[in-house]
């Protein structure tokens, strides 16, 4: 069986450094921001090329937190509008409606799976407040246009870079792209934590302090708290962890790379559509996603020669339960998106015998 994402085998290869990082944190006593986090906070702050990077406790808090602290700091309030993708995890939409936030749907370009920003600006009302492109499968959004209508709208862009780890819009990079960044530290995210984890990337030194004191029950110093906040934060053990897994974060993104070139070569099925870049080198290829009109037929068929695929994602946020008001609207891009797409195997690990060994199988498939 080829799996989908052989976890075990990923972490498997810096198990000796993992296990030295683990007991660095046992032997030094303190186990909730000591010095694990704050040096990854530097670390990854440093990767991202941003001021600030805040650990939280997962990349949904990382979003809610976001736009919790545009609140506090009087930019939004309840009822406000936040345009999000029709085609996104659940997660991105979850972070705008727990805030008391009205989620607005805007359909992505059928190509590239991305928000499409000549379909954002029909959805701007008085109350739209902030845009959150989600750079889905670790491609990044067309950032210039969106940064570009957000400014003349005055509205805050939060980036869900939580699929994106790495990835170049230009010369800066996801997390580095808008006001805000959330990302997802998720086991088997690009960058993936052995446990929960999440972070904000952001250069305004006065959203990271409300976030930071947000995320510690609202408090900026022992005892005494602005805000009513939240328990929201990376702990010492995975803040180790990821120190450890994010020096070989460019390894593991180059290596997928050549597996995606190598399926975007080969894979040749007039049933199959390939994946569509926006430009060289913005992919990190956290999902590579064909679409075809026999998905079903299609999973079922790779699975019967050994192939494990999954599907990213298989019901649109806006037929969810639990999203009842929505159920009878129409959002057609995106539920063809969701008929038709399916993930294929990738991963720093996988053999370029099993990449071979799929191509084969799929180029058979009629
Ligand atoms: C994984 C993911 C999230 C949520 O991250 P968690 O750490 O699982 O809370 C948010 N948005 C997107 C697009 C994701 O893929």
């Amino acid at each position: 069986m080829i799996p989908f994402l052989d976890l075990k085998g990923i972490n498997a290869q810096y198990k000796a450094e993992l296990i030295e990082a683990c007991t660095r944190v046992v032997d030094s006593g303190w186990y909730i921001q000591g010095n694990e986090c704050k040096e990854f906070d530097k670390e990854f702050a440093e990767y991202c090329g941003v001021k600030y990077a805040i650990g939280v406790a997962n990349g949904l808090d990382a979003l809610i937190l976001i736009l919790r602290a545009y609140k506090e700091l009087d930019f939004m309030k309840d009822g406000d509008e936040v345009i999000v993708p029709s085609n996104t995890y659940i997660a991105s939409i979850l972070a705008i409606s727990q805030n008391n936030f009205v989620p607005i749907l805007v359909e992505p370009d059928i190509n590239t799976y991305l928000i499409d920003p000549s379909k954002i600006e029909e959805k701007i009302t008085s109350k739209t407040k902030a845009i959150l492109p989600v750079h889905l499968y670790g491609q990044t959004c067309d950032m210039e246009k969106i940064n570009e209508i957000a400014k003349k709208y005055n509205l805050k862009v939060i980036e869900d870079s939580a699929q994106s780890h790495g990835s170049y819009y230009k010369d800066k990079r996801s997390g580095n792209l808008g006001d805000a960044s959330g990302f997802s530290f998720y086991p088997g995210k690009n960058l993936g934590a052995l446990g929960d984890g999440g972070a904000v990337t952001t250069n305004d030194e006065e959203l990271a302090n409300t976030i930071k004191a947000l995320g510690n029950y609202g408090s900026h110093k022992k005892y005494e708290n602005l805000y009513k906040g939240v328990n929201s934060r990376l702990d010492e053990m995975q803040a180790s962890m990821l120190r450890v897994k994010l020096r070989y974060l460019d390894n593991e993104i180059d290596k997928r790379r050549e597996i995606a070139n190598y399926y975007l070569k080969t894979i040749k099925n007039e049933n199959i559509i390939l994946p569509t870049l926006r430009a060289e080198n913005n992919h990190v290829w956290h999902l590579f996603v064909i679409r075809t009109n026999k998905r079903d037929e299609l999973q079922k068929y790779l699975l019967d020669k050994g192939i494990q695929t999954l599907i990213h994602y298989p019901i649109p946020p806006h037929k969810q339960n639990a999203y009842k008001e929505w159920n009878n609207e129409i959002y057609p891009v995106s539920e063809q998106i969701h008929n038709e797409v399916l993930s294929l195997p990738i991963s720093g690990i996988q053999s370029f015998e099993d990449t071979k060994t799929i191509v084969k199988v799929l180029n058979e498939f009629r």
